[in-house]
C-alpha cells in the first residue's frame, strides 16, 4: 500500500514538474533573446557592419534580460501609463507630428513654415536618415520643435522582429538623436503604429512614452487632392488631437497653411506632444 502511495506521489511530482516547465518556457518565450523562430529576424548583414546598431545591440541585451523577471500585471500597468493616444478634450490644443524624416527636400521648408506661424511640432525621426542629414535634425530642434524616436531602420511591422531587436532599433535611434541635439529623446512612435505588449514593454523599459495619434489624413495618398484631404481632416479634428503627418509626404507642405490658419481661427493652439501630455496631466489633476 505504502509502495503504491510512493508511486502516486512520484507521478504527481512529475506532472507538476512538467506543468511548471511549460509555464516557464511560455513566459521566457515572450522575451527570449534566442528564440529560434524569430531569430530568422531581419538582421541584415549590413546591420552588423553598422557601429551604431552593433553598439545598441550590446546594450539591448542588458536591458531586455531583467524584464523576464517582471510580472505581467505590473508590466501591463506600466505600458498603459506610458502610452499616449490623445490630449485632454477640455482644452483647445492640438499636436502636429511629422514622421519618417529628416528629408532634405521637405524638412527645411517644414521648419520655416512652422516658424512663419509661430508654432512648434514634434518630429519622429529615423536614425539612419538623421545620420545622413544631422543638420536638419539640429535645425528642427533649434527652432523649438521636439524630436522623438521613430527607430533606427524603420522596420515594418515592428512586431515581426524579436524584442531584443526592437530594443536595438530604439536604443540606436535614441543615441543618434542625443548625439545631434545633446538631449536624449523620451517620446517613441513605432513605425506604422504597429504596437503590442512586447514593443510596449521594451519602449517603457527604455524610459519612453509611446505616442499614437487621433488623426491620420493620409498625406502620402497621391490619389486624392490636397483640398479634399484637408477638408476631411478639418471635419474630424477635436480638442487634444494628435495629427499624424509625414516629413516628405505628398500633401504635407501644401495642406499645412490652410490647416493651421483654419484651426487657429477656430481657437486652437498648436503645441508639441510633450506640452500636450503636460497640459493633459494638469487638467486631470485639477479635475480631481
Ligand atoms: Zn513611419
Amino acid at each position: 500500500m505504502r509502495f503504491r502511495g510512493c508511486w502516486l506521489l512520484l507521478i504527481l511530482f512529475f506532472i507538476f514538474l512538467l506543468l511548471g516547465s511549460v509555464v516557464c518556457i511560455r513566459h521566457f518565450h515572450r522575451f527570449s533573446l534566442f528564440d529560434p523562430d524569430r531569430q530568422v529576424a531581419k538582421v541584415l548583414p549590413e546591420y552588423l557592419q553598422d557601429e551604431h546598431w552593433v553598439s545598441a545591440r550590446r546594450e539591448s541585451e542588458q536591458t531586455i534580460m531583467p524584464l523576464i523577471t517582471r510580472d505581467r500585471k505590473t508590466l501591463q500597468r506600466e505600458i498603459k501609463a506610458h502610452t499616449f493616444y490623445r490630449g485632454s478634450t477640455e482644452k483647445k490644443l492640438i499636436a502636429l507630428t511629422f514622421d519618417d524624416g529628416p528629408h532634405p527636400d521637405c524638412a527645411p521648408q517644414l521648419v520655416a513654415l512652422l516658424q512663419q506661424f509661430h508654432i512648434h511640432a514634434t518630429f519622429f525621426v529615423v536614425g539612419t536618415l538623421a545620420l545622413k542629414n544631422p543638420q536638419l535634425v539640429r535645425q528642427e530642434y533649434a527652432a523649438g520643435n521636439e524630436i522623438g524616436n521613430h527607430t533606427y531602420h524603420h522596420i515594418q511591422p515592428l512586431k515581426s522582429i524579436p524584442e531584443w531587436e526592437v530594443a536595438t532599433e530604439i536604443i540606436a535611434d535614441g543615441e543618434v538623436i542625443k548625439s545631434i541635439t545633446g538631449v536624449a529623446p523620451h517620446l517613441f512612435r513605432p513605425p506604422g503604429g504597429g504596437f503590442n505588449e512586447g514593443i510596449g514593454t521594451v519602449a517603457t523599459a527604455l524610459g519612453y512614452t509611446t505616442i499614437m495619434w487621433t488623426d491620420d489624413p493620409g498625406d502620402f495618398d497621391a490619389s486624392i487632392s490636397t483640398a479634399i484631404l484637408t477638408d476631411r481632416l478639418l471635419q474630424r479634428v477635436r480638442n487634444g488631437a494628435v495629427i499624424l503627418l509625414h516629413d516628405g509626404g505628398t500633401h504635407t507642405l501644401a495642406l499645412l497653411p490652410n490647416l493651421i490658419t483654419t484651426l487657429q481661427h477656430r481657437g486652437y493652439q498648436f503645441v508639441t506632444v510633450d506640452e500636450l501630455i503636460q497640459q493633459s496631466r494638469t487638467n486631470a489633476t485639477a479635475s480631481r
